[in-house]
């Protein structure tokens, strides 16, 4: 299917909607679930246009898991957690909700994640910004 440039994360690429970020580099982007289904949940977005991970370069599958190792390194130590998940959603029939390829980084446990819907809850964003400015922390050591 062709990309859909309207998306949520297409338009936050262009700057048109804010979202809070923790990274950003040529590539790649890094920001806060608003629905968050674990205290410091992060996704990691490409700025090269693909809905799933099918559709992605390899170039652009490199650099985007190099910011997935680098972020997630980050989210593990801000939230002091000794364990996380990673999720990569492709496809509605998979669940995807957004069709712009992204990995979710849950600093929780498989166990504790499935007991949490997915996307359904809006998070204090309050306490999302304070999450994100402790991953900014680390990410800056
Ligand atoms: P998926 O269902 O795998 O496509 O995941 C999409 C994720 O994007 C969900 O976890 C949503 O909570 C999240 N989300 C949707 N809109 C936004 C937004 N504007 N800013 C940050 N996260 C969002």
């Amino acid at each position: 299917m062709a990309y859909d440039s309207n998306n949520i994360f297409a338009k936050i690429l262009r700057g048109e909607i804010p979202c809070t970020k923790v990274y950003e580099d040529e590539h790649t982007l890094a920001f806060m679930d608003i629905m968050p289904q674990a205290e410091g949940h992060t996704l990691v977005i490409t700025k090269e246009h693909a809905e799933t991970i099918l559709d992605l370069s390899p170039a652009a599958a490199a650099a985007w898991i190099h910011t997935v190792q680098k972020v997630a390194k980050a989210v593990k130590k801000a939230m002091g957690v000794d364990g996380f998940v990673l999720m990569q959603l492709n496809g509605v029939a998979a669940g995807q909700s957004v069709p712009h390829v992204h990995f979710h980084i849950l600093p929780t446990s498989l166990g504790t994640l499935m007991t949490r819907a997915h996307g359904a809850q809006m998070g204090d964003l309050q306490q999302i910004q304070g999450y994100a400015e402790k991953i900014k922390a680390e990410l800056a050591k």
